[in-house]
């Protein structure tokens, strides 16, 4: 069944690419070297929306002078470092394609498995995700932390997460329409994606290691990712506590009556500091870590009435104003060079 295919014949349909980039000289060409190439098989129409994610080194002139080169290489040029997820976002609003791809500029998503999930949305899929078969081409940390972060997930899950699947996937534009609707300022795509839902197809594929330069994310950063994960979409934490609450109450009032009972009846009984400091400790930092939690949600609420834009661009090279289906809601490039 082709719902979404019937018009889109192999190479009648526009495609997008989406990329964003954070001090990426090292890989950046070899990149379009790469990719360039598979597209052509697929479509005659495409475009490359790469976003410069405020890099402090030589990637923007490098797209710009890959811009000059192919216009279908777009550049979008945020005015500092947002991260990725916010500078995802920056690009997925100026693509305009049918069908748009989110991917790694280090290779790390397999340009070769594009044409599979252009074949699946031509038959009618709205969402192709590539999903990692192992996770052989990272550190045992990093294994480890990112399981017991989707178990956690998944533990808690108001939506289902994809475990092991990245932002690497292929939407539809009735997604993107969708996903441009989700106006929080906390941009955890994973989650974003999967809350969206539609019709998902999923393919497997071996990560590779990086093609060249270094991880962007610090040990801390991804602490800080996980935990954007945990509190952006899921108010179970705030339950829990609530039911942890309830059994030290209970515990506590049965303690109270034992005490009293037993005051009323052999009178005070003076030793006992241990005790008190060891309760007085506990639930001190019980009442912590329950104000911690809630601080979390109050943060988040804080930064969500703020109503800041996601991004900021400084200049965009290759859009006309016209050009895009959706104009983003949230910012507009303040020059723009072609
Ligand atoms: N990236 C970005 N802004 C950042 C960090 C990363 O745009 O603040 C981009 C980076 O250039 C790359 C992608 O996000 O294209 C994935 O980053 P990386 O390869 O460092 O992540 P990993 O593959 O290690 O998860
Ligand atoms: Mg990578």
């Amino acid at each position: 069944m082709a719902t979404s295919g019937d018009s889109k014949k192999r190479g009648n349909f526009t495609l997008s690419l989406v990329v964003p980039m954070y001090n990426e000289e090292e890989v950046c060409d070899l990149f379009f070297e790469k990719v360039i190439p598979v597209l052509k098989t697929i479509t005659s129409d495409f475009e490359i929306v790469c976003v410069n994610d405020g890099s402090n080194d030589t990637t923007l002139d490098l797209l710009i002078a890959a811009h000059e080169r192919d216009p279908r290489i777009k550049v979008i040029n945020l005015s500092r470092n947002f991260g990725k997820d916010r500078a995802l976002t920056a690009g997925l609003d100026y693509a305009s394609g049918d069908a748009t791809i989110p991917i790694d500029v280090d290779l790390q998503d397999p340009p070769e498995l594009i044409p599979e999930m252009v074949d699946k949305w031509l038959e009618g899929y709205d969402m192709v995700v590539a999903v990692r078969r192992d996770r052989t081409s990272d550190s045992v940390v990093k294994r480890t932390s990112a399981n017991l972060f989707y178990r956690f997930l998944k533990l808690l899950g108001e939506s289902p997460i994809t475990p092991n699947a990245g932002d690497f996937r292929l939407m539809d534009r009735r997604v993107m329409t969708a996903l441009k609707k989700m106006p929080e300022r906390s941009r955890f795509m994973k989650g974003l994606f999967s809350w969206l839902g539609f019709r998902q197809y999923e393919i497997y594929y071996s990560r590779a290691v990086r093609s060249g330069g270094s991880t962007k994310w610090s040990p801390l950063k991804l602490w800080n990712f996980a935990l954007d994960g945990i509190f952006s979409f899921s108010t179970i934490p705030l339950r829990i506590w609530t039911y942890l609450g309830l059994a030290l109450s209970v515990f506590a009032g049965i303690y109270i009556l034992f005490i009293v009972t037993r005051t009323l009846i052999w009178g005070t009984d003076l030793p006992g500091y241990a005790s008190l400091v060891v309760i007085m400790l506990f639930f001190s930092g019980m009442n912590m870590i329950g104000l911690g939690i809630l601080g979390e949600y109050i943060g988040r609420i804080f930064t969500e009435t703020k109503r800041r834009p996601h991004y900021l661009v400084r200049d965009a090279f290759g859009f006309d104003e016209d050009d895009r289906s959706v104009a983003p809601q949230h910012s507009k490039p303040a020059r723009n060079r072609k």
